[in-house]
């Protein structure tokens, strides 16, 4: 009874106590709106934003390499983190921070380009994927923004499979659409053309320089004489050494908007589908495990 009657009164007090003395983390209200930069986050806000994107990040992947005449180094890190950050706004993912440690070896004799060892560039990958996932970003899409990685993310991505990750690397490598939109002026389009200068001029207009884009010639020099299905890896320098290939001065806002509105709203669908994605993961697991004693694999 007398206990009872003193705990009575020292039970409200704790009560109003605890009402009056939030701890800080129930003061912490999340706000409605969440940047899609992981640096802009606050640590707690990236705690939610993992949260809010069900563990879907985005890697905006660039180069710095010479865009014909006309173009900064940084083009395609622009353009690519341009359309990767508006399609997280619409479907929301954490997009990391600048990188633009891919494969540009071809481009060495150009001023401004930076090209790591091949070593040196898969290592950062992993460990940057590795540490994304470590901090709960089980599905990485990287979002190819450079040529020059084309052959390196597939290879990245199966290599993947070497050991086990407790995530899952999807690539997604597609930056125009095939059909559709204003028509092109010019057929040889692959760097500084006119399909990139146009998006340019919708994700940094300021950094065009279009009056110089008939200072240098884009045209294909063709100088080896091999059947197509040969690869060799100076058939860049052989046919495009000035690293420009189309002609930039064709470029039009109009097909800009076209092609990146394109690129955004394809990335879109893809973090859409990669959310939904409850197989691949399961999957991989199941390899892994697998792979462990591949005698046992029974058709
Ligand atoms: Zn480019």
């Amino acid at each position: 009874m007398t206990t009872r009657a003193h705990s009575a009164p020292l039970f409200v007090l704790l009560m109003i106590l605890a009402a009056s003395c939030p701890t800080q983390s129930q003061a912490i209200t999340p706000p409605s709106k969440l940047s899609v930069h992981w640096e802009e986050l606050t640590a707690a806000d990236f705690r939610e934003g993992i949260r809010r994107s069900q563990g879907t990040c985005l890697l905006p992947f660039g180069i710095l390499e010479k865009h014909g005449p006309h173009l900064p180094l940084g083009t395609d890190l622009l353009d690519v983190r341009y359309a990767a950050l508006h399609a997280a706004e619409q479907e929301y993912a954490v997009v990391f921070p600048e990188y633009y440690f891919g494969q540009i070896a071809e481009a060495r004799h150009e001023p401004g380009t930076v090209a790591y060892s091949r070593e040196m560039q898969l290592a950062l990958l992993q460990e940057t994927t590795d540490e994304m996932a470590r901090n709960g970003c089980k599905k990485v899409i990287i979002v190819n923004g450079h040529g020059g990685n084309e052959h390196l993310l597939p290879f990245f991505a199966q290599s993947q499979l070497d050991k086990p990750h407790d995530y899952v690397v999807y690539v997604f490598d597609r930056r125009s659409p095939e059909t559709g939109g204003p028509p092109k002026k010019t057929t040889i389009d692959m760097h500084a053309g006119e399909s990139e200068t146009s998006k340019m001029m919708i994700s940094r207009p300021d950094t065009v320089h279009i009056d110089r884009a008939n200072t240098e010639s884009g045209a294909d020099q063709n100088r080896q004489n091999l059947p197509e299905d040969v690869y060799t890896g100076i058939w860049w320098y052989a046919r495009f050494p000035n690293h420009y290939s189309g002609d930039g001065s064709a470029a039009t806002k109009e097909l800009g908007k076209f092609q990146m509105d394109w690129w955004i709203d394809a990335v879109a669908k893809s973090i859409r589908a990669i959310k939904a994605d409850d197989v691949s993961l399961k999957l991989q697991n199941e390899f892994y495990e697998k792979s462990k004693h591949p005698l046992d694999t029974k058709p």
